[in-house]
């Protein structure tokens, strides 16, 4: 097959863009930098299955040639990057997703929507299936980001019912592992970098929510099984593995040692108090389970950033 991956030079999309390869398919990466970079792709320079295109993707996007797939996973992703990003974030979101959507229906090609846990918000069921609405604050600062996923998902059913197109949408919970920004602001780089730089790790509130953390191997092959089957979604995907953000930071602590301690700042404006995912969907309609243990993708991660960091 020939695939687009937008945001194929970002976190995920990198990795996603080794799997197709690896699994012989002809790849394009389309991608405007703006939280992603080339480093994550560099290896891939020079291979006949892969080419770059840089592009936003809130303008025309013109690909020449056939493709079979778009892995839509364009958009900043961390809440440090969309509250830098607003406006660029509701477009790529909005605009962003309308672009990519006409270009799979003019190719005849599938499209799969990177969506996310946020569009549960702050979740008021637990754990999070995906036939909760969620409960989002559309004009706190979280909604820039949140509200354009919600939109890129109704934009994406909408498609589907007026033109047929072959959809499919994964809400894609916490994903960690190599290739994240050590400055990205979330949590595991940021208590990992600490760590390793003997800083004192910043526990936001009193670190009693919590999150479900997936390593990326996993979130990749749980889009590719979605891509695949026949299942238009929405799919959680994510890892049930859920844990407090404190005793995140103690594990972090305690695995690196170093001179930090764990310190306490203002909670995030709407930052989110649980989040888990009930993954039930995934598992009987995609046969796909989580398989990289906490342990493993962390200390996979923690060696990664000890090589970056140079330490
Ligand atoms: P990332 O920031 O590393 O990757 C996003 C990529 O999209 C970057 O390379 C960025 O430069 C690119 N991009 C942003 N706006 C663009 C535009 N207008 N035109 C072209 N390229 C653009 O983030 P990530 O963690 O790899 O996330 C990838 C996707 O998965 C995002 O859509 C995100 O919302 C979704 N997601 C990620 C997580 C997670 O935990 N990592 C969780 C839920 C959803
Ligand atoms: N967090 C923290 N310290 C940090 C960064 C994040 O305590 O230095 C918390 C944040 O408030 C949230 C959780 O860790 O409760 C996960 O944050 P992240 O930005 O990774 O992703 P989110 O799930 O909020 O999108």
């Amino acid at each position: 097959m020939r695939v687009l991956v937008t945001g194929g030079a970002g976190f995920i999309g990198s990795h996603l863009c080794d799997r197709l390869v690896a699994d012989g398919h002809d790849v394009v990466a389309l991608d405007n930098l703006i939280t992603g970079s080339t480093d994550n792709i560099a290896h891939l320079a020079g291979n006949p299955r892969f080419r770059f295109i840089h592009h936003d993707v809130t303008e025309y996007i013109f690909v020449s040639g056939p493709l079979d797939f778009v892995f839509h996973l364009a958009s900043p992703a961390s809440p440090v990057d969309y509250l830098t990003y607003p406006i660029q974030t509701l477009k790529v979101g909005a605009l962003g997703t309308h672009k990519a959507l006409g270009l799979a229906l003019e190719k005849g090609a599938g499209f799969l929507l990177a969506s996310t846990s946020e569009v549960y918000g702050d979740p008021l069921v637990h754990p999070q299936s995906e036939d909760y609405w969620g409960n989002v604050n559309p004009v706190g600062p979280r909604g820039v980001y949140d509200e354009a996923k919600r939109f890129a998902e109704a934009l994406a059913f909408a498609y589907m019912r007026y033109h047929g197109l072959g959809v499919r949408i994964a809400r894609i919970f916490n994903t960690y592992g190599p290739r994240m920004r050590a400055d990205d602001g979330r949590v595991v780089p940021a208590f990992i970098c600490q760590a390793l730089r003997g800083e004192d790790l910043t526990v936001f509130g009193d670190g009693s929510q919590t999150r479900s953390f997936c390593y990326v191997s996993d979130t990749v092959d749980g889009l590719i099984r979605l891509a695949r089957g026949g299942d238009p979604g929405p799919v959680n995907i994510g890892n049930p593995d859920e844990m407090t953000v404190l005793r995140f930071a103690e594990t972090i602590r305690d695995m690196i040692g170093g001179s930090g301690r764990i310190v306490f700042k203002p909670l995030p404006v709407d930052d989110p108090r649980i989040r888990r995912p009930d993954i039930s969907r995934a598992e009987s309609s995609l046969g796909w389970t989580p398989r990289v243990g906490f342990d493993e993708g962390v200390s996979g991660t923690i060696s990664y950033f000890r090589e970056k960091l140079c330490l």
